[in-house]
């Protein structure tokens, strides 16, 4: 076994639970695989990336990310009313859905439901964690070198690297 630590490059697996503040549990690794994530290549969000570098297999570490460090915080203009038959007739608008608009530029935006008032449906692009601290539970469960093509894809491809490619 060669040392292995957490630098630019690397794929990293890692079992994590977040929490909000209220302790409330938004996302776990726990029962499934570790998540792999490509470090230095800004896959996953920036207080957790930095809080990773330089750790070695098997560390356990608590982390609390800042809004800031995290998915930013809440941009009230960033919330837009569009008409419903702005949607696909067979689109199902309702609260919690993730539609991805065109900004007209070309990059696509990932936006999500908040209400839906008669024919008029808010969609808002600020993440639904932006605003929250994140409090990361993260376990190093693997880490290995990344394939040429994951560091020109600039992601990981599954845990092993060889995962078919979506
Ligand atoms: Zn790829």
């Amino acid at each position: 076994m060669s040392e292995a630590n957490v630098v630019d490059g690397v794929v990293v697996l890692l079992h994590y639970t977040l929490k909000n503040d209220e302790g409330k549990v938004l996302d776990s690794s726990e029962g499934g695989d570790p998540l792999p994530y490509l470090h230095g290549a800004s896959n996953i969000v920036p207080g957790l990336e930095n809080a990773l570098k330089g750790r070695s297999m098997g560390d356990k570490l608590d982390v609390t990310v800042s809004p800031e460090e995290g998915y930013g915080n809440r941009d009230p203009e960033r919330v837009v009313q569009v008409p419903r038959d702005s949607f696909p007739a067979e689109a199902t608008v309702e609260v919690g859905e993730q539609f991805v608009m065109d900004s007209g530029q070309g990059h696509p935006i990932p936006v999500w439901v908040t209400d839906v008032v008669d024919d008029e449906v808010t969609l808002d692009a600020n993440h639904p964690l932006a605003g929250q601290a994140l409090n990361f539970s993260i376990e190093i469960a693997g880490i290995r070198p990344a394939t040429s093509e994951e560091t020109t894809h600039g992601h990981p491809h599954g845990l092993t690297g060889d995962e078919a490619h979506h």
